[in-house]
C-alpha cells in the first residue's frame, strides 16, 4: 500500500514536471522575439572599437554591445579567441569592417553569415568611393574607411537599418538615435576639414608607421605616405626606410607620428636615418589609426579619436 503510494505520487511528479517544462518552453517561445539576450536586448557583437562605438550610440538602451578588439589592437593580425567565438555564436548580429581588415577572420565570418546576419560595413559602400590598395593586388582596396568621416556616416546608416530590420518594434528609437549621432559626425566632418585647412599647405603631409590615413589624407587634403603598407602584415625593409628618410629630408618635414596598435620602433628608424643625414624629425604625437583609446577617456569614443588626432597633426605641423 504505502508502496503503492509512493509511487503515486512519484508519478505524479513526474507529470507535473513535464507540464512545468512544457509550459515554460511554450512561454519562452512567445516571448523570443528577435532579442534573445537574458536582458532582453539585441546582443550585438562587432569587431573593431570603431564599430562598436557607432553601433552602441545607435543600439542605446535596445542593444547589449561587445567590441572584440581593445584599444591597441591591430585588426590586420587580429586572431579570434575562444572568448570571442563565443561571442560572435550568442550574437544576435554582427558587424565587422570587411575589406581583409580582420585578414585572419575571413573564413570566420564566411560561416556566421549562414546562420545569423553578419554585416560588413564596407560592402554597403560603392566602389568610387573606395580607395585601390594596389600593393594587395589588383581588386583590392584600402579598408581604412573610418577615416573619412562622410564615409563613416554610412556605416551608421547601415547599422540603423540593420536594427530597424531586426528589432522593429523599437525602429523609431533607433532612427532617432541615429539622426542624432550622424548629426555629430556631420560636425566633426566640418570640424576636420576647418582645422586641416588652417595648416600651411606646403606643411599638409603626415608620415605615419602604415598607411591607415589614405581615406583621411583625401578627405581633408593632406598628402599622406607611411612606412608599411596600408596591411601591417607586409613586412617592410631597409629600402623602405631608405625611401621614407629620403622623402622627410627632401620635403623637410618636422613631425612624423606613431601609432597606437603598431610599434614605435619602424618610425623610430627612419628618424634615426634622418638624424644621420642632418635633419631633425621629431615624433609629432600618438595617432590612433586601427584602433580606438583606452575605454572611458575621450579618445576611446571614434569622435574623440579623430579629434584626437586632428588636434595633433594640427599642433605638430602648423
Ligand atoms: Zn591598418
Amino acid at each position: 500500500m504505502g508502496k503503492q503510494k509512493r509511487a503515486n505520487s512519484a508519478l505524479r511528479r513526474f507529470i507535473m514536471t513535464i507540464v512545468f517544462l512544457t509550459v515554460t518552453m511554450i512561454v519562452a517561445a512567445g516571448c523570443g522575439k528577435e532579442t534573445s539576450g537574458d536582458s532582453g536586448k539585441l546582443r550585438v557583437t562587432a569587431t573593431t572599437g570603431m564599430i562598436a562605438d557607432v553601433a552602441q550610440n545607435i543600439g542605446g538602451e535596445y542593444a547589449e554591445v561587445s567590441g572584440l578588439m581593445g584599444p591597441g589592437i591591430d585588426p590586420h593580425l587580429y586572431k579570434a579567441s575562444q572568448g570571442d567565438v563565443k561571442k560572435l555564436d550568442d550574437a544576435d548580429v554582427i558587424f565587422y569592417n570587411g575589406l581583409h581588415l580582420e585578414g585572419k577572420m575571413g573564413e570566420m565570418f564566411e560561416s556566421l553569415e549562414k546562420r545569423k546576419p553578419t554585416v560588413a560595413i564596407s560592402s554597403y559602400l560603392k566602389e568610387e568611393q573606395l580607395h585601390s590598395d594596389p600593393q594587395a593586388g589588383s581588386g583590392m582596396h584600402d579598408p581604412h574607411i573610418w577615416f573619412n568621416v562622410k564615409l563613416w556616416i554610412s556605416a551608421a546608416e547601415v547599422i540603423r537599418d540593420t536594427f530597424v530590420e531586426k528589432d522593429p518594434e523599437h525602429a523609431d528609437y533607433y532612427k532617432e538615435q541615429a539622426t542624432a549621432y550622424i548629426a555629430k559626425l556631420e560636425e566633426l566632418d566640418a570640424y576636420a576639414k576647418e582645422q586641416i585647412a588652417s595648416i600651411p599647405e606646403e606643411r599638409r603631409i603626415l608620415v605615419t608607421a602604415h598607411d591607415a590615413f589614405g581615406y583621411f589624407g583625401s578627405a581633408y587634403g593632406l598628402t599622406v605616405t607611411g612606412l608599411q603598407g596600408m596591411n601591417t602584415m607586409s613586412e617592410y625593409g631597409s629600402k623602405d626606410v631608405s625611401t621614407l628618410r629620403d622623402f622627410l629630408v627632401e620635403n623637410k618635414i618636422k613631425a612624423v607620428f606613431i601609432e597606437s596598435s603598431v610599434p614605435k620602433k619602424s618610425i623610430e628608424s627612419v628618424i634615426e636615418g634622418a638624424r644621420q643625414l642632418g635633419h631633425e624629425v621629431t615624433i609629432g604625437g600618438e595617432l590612433f589609426s586601427d584602433a580606438m583609446g583606452d575605454a572611458g577617456t575621450e579618445e576611446g569614443t571614434y569622435i574623440g579619436m579623430v579629434r584626437h588626432n586632428v588636434d595633433t597633426i594640427v599642433a605638430a605641423l602648423k
